[in-house]
């Protein structure tokens, strides 16, 4: 049940926190322990607030949904599917937002959730036109990052793009918005059930509706196109032919390097596409990693080092 296992998402401090701010007799957070302070965003379900929790000052993005607007549209899996994912991820990875403590009214859902200052990832490519390599590089490697601990943990994103790409403070990424994220028993086997945004779809999910954890990596492929190009790399379901035949173009001057990645991501076996492999293969994450375009980045300073300025 929605809004049930709040125990399990409280870090240790938040029932010290309640007591002594007197405001949840049972400990449990509520609106009342936050100032709204302003709105974020709307999804299409949902409302993201910028709330500073009172006890610490502490500011965080809070996500509240409706949950009449949910019922109507039986959408509550999808709020379900998102919480449990975003639970099953915990505080593992500095890539993946990560929700803080949920609860709930009589009208509404709220998930606490990381703040990400600085937007949305599209947000700056439309700005900008196009990302500079260094930019680029950048920013792959830590969703390459992100995604070799997501899909550790069992969980495939499954509509991976730059919208849900936010930046945090330092201009670091935070992906967001696992409502159509799929958790793996065992295996990854893959699942069947059509989701995701048509610019970034994978062939296997266009012929057979399956998507694993290479489809994410089919998206990944996309995205770095889009960050060099400053394009879609296939506009979406009307390019579906296209997709099928891996029918696109690098316009002139795109980074050689970066054309051979791509090409290695947008493969139409979903076994072969870099990173997706099993450990030991050529397509395993540790071949992505090594890939020639990210031979400056140091893996192991990527989430503390400074972010390139985005340009
Ligand atoms: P949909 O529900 O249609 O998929 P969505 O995923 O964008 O849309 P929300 O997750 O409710 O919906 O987010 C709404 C907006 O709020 C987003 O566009 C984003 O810009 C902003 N937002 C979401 N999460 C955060 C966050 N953690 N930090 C800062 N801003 C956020």
């Amino acid at each position: 049940e929605l809004g049930q296992p709040e125990d399990e998402l409280r870090p240790p401090q938040s029932r010290a926190q309640s007591k002594s701010r007197n405001s949840s007799v049972n400990g449990r957070m509520s609106v009342d322990d936050f100032e709204f302070k302003e709105e974020l965003g709307q999804g299409s379900y949902s409302t993201v607030w910028l709330g500073k929790l009172l006890a610490t000052g502490q500011e965080y993005a809070i996500k509240r949904i409706d949950k009449a607007h949910l019922k109507r549209h039986q959408k509550e899996q999808t709020a379900l599917a998102e919480k449990n994912t975003l639970v099953r991820l915990g505080s593992g990875h500095p890539g993946i937002v990560r929700l803080h403590w949920t609860f709930q009214d009589e009208w509404s859902l709220f998930f606490v959730l990381d703040l990400a200052r600085n937007g949305e990832l599209q947000t700056r490519i439309s700005r900008l036109g196009s990302l500079s390599i260094e930019c680029v590089r950048y920013y792959a490697a830590q969703v390459v990052d992100a995604l070799g601990y997501m899909h550790s943990k069992g969980v495939i994103h499954r509509d991976l793009k730059p919208e849900n790409i936010l930046l945090d403070d330092a201009f670091r990424i935070k992906i967001t918005d696992f409502g159509t994220g799929k958790l793996l028993d065992s295996g990854g086997e893959p699942t069947k059930t059509f989701v995701g945004t048509a610019q970034y779809v994978s062939p296997e999910l266009l012929e057979h509706n399956e998507s694993s954890k290479s489809s994410d990596f089919w998206a990944l492929g996309c995205i770095i196109y889009q960050m060099i190009a400053g394009r879609f790399v296939f506009r979406g379901l009307a390019d579906w032919q296209k997709i099928k035949q891996l029918e696109y173009s690098f316009p002139e001057g795109f980074d050689e390097q970066a054309q051979d990645l791509v090409r290695k991501l947008l493969v139409r076996d979903p076994d072969q596409r870099l990173g997706a492999g099993p450990p030991g293969s050529p397509y395993d994450m540790q071949a992505l990693r090594s890939h020639p375009f990210f031979a400056s980045i140091n893996w192991r300073t990527l989430w503390t080092a400074p972010a390139p300025p985005i340009e």
